[in-house]
């Protein structure tokens, strides 16, 4: 495993730490090239961190309140991420790289101050449920109108953080994230959809926090 020695020039603005593996950092450069161009502009850190369950974790940097840098952050429990890159395949890393820039793609959209709502978000279970499959369906749409399918990818690496998971995380993984099943069925919905239909459905539920935030509870049941 190399670390440290990324030096990819198409991506000045991603800094990773010494104890980031270069695969990761590679893959998320050619991700925000290929299905989030305009992240390109932000500072992208990636941090290991201590994390109970979590494997990656996106957030946004404080210091963006101070200045016009956008500065975000994505966390990693840097043993689970060495395991996925051996262990999964290259399109599932990279389908949960598409998720946790969704994350990213929705601070970036966001002010610092309609960011700081996401606290009210994922302190709510429902509203985190909600907050977390809505990015799904953002990387999903970044995916298929870039021609990746990303459904597969997410399938087997969801299957396999579930392998890692104590049976009460298990409990709330499995409510929290759109699993096997859920995705075969949004697979078919999205390709029965016409792509006139399609489009504002998943325009309708991008990126705004405050969104998320004051939904009906009644929304959050169907998703
Ligand atoms: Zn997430």
């Amino acid at each position: 495993m190399s670390f440290n020695s990324f030096s990819n020039s198409s991506c000045p603005k991603i800094h990773p730490s010494s104890q980031t593996p270069v695969q990761f950092s590679e893959l998320i450069c050619e991700t925000i090239i290929n299905y989030y161009p305009e992240l390109q502009n932000a500072q992208i850190f990636l941090k290991p961190a201590k994390m109970k369950w979590a494997i990656l974790q996106s957030r946004f940097g404080i210091k963006r309140a101070f200045s016009k840098n956008n500065h975000y952050i994505i966390e990693f429990n840097a043993e689970r991420v060495y395991e996925a890159l051996h262990e999964v395949s290259r399109e599932a890393f990279q389908s949960i790289l598409l998720h946790e820039l969704g994350h990213t793609l929705t601070y970036y959209h966001n002010s610092f101050l309609q960011n700081l709502n996401l606290i009210f978000v994922i302190t709510n279970n429902r509203r985190n449920q909600a907050f977390e499959k809505i990015t799904d369906i953002i990387a999903i749409s970044r995916s298929l109108d870039r021609g990746f399918e990303i459904f597969n990818g997410l399938i087997e690496y969801r299957n396999w953080h579930q392998e890692h998971l104590s049976s009460t995380e298990l409990k709330n993984y499995l409510v929290t994230y759109y699993q096997e099943d859920e995705l075969i069925n949004l697979k078919s919905y999205l390709s029965s959809a016409s792509s006139p239909e399609l489009k504002p459905t998943i325009e309708k539920l991008i990126l705004n926090l405050n969104q998320i935030a004051n939904l009906p509870l009644g929304f959050l049941e169907k998703l």
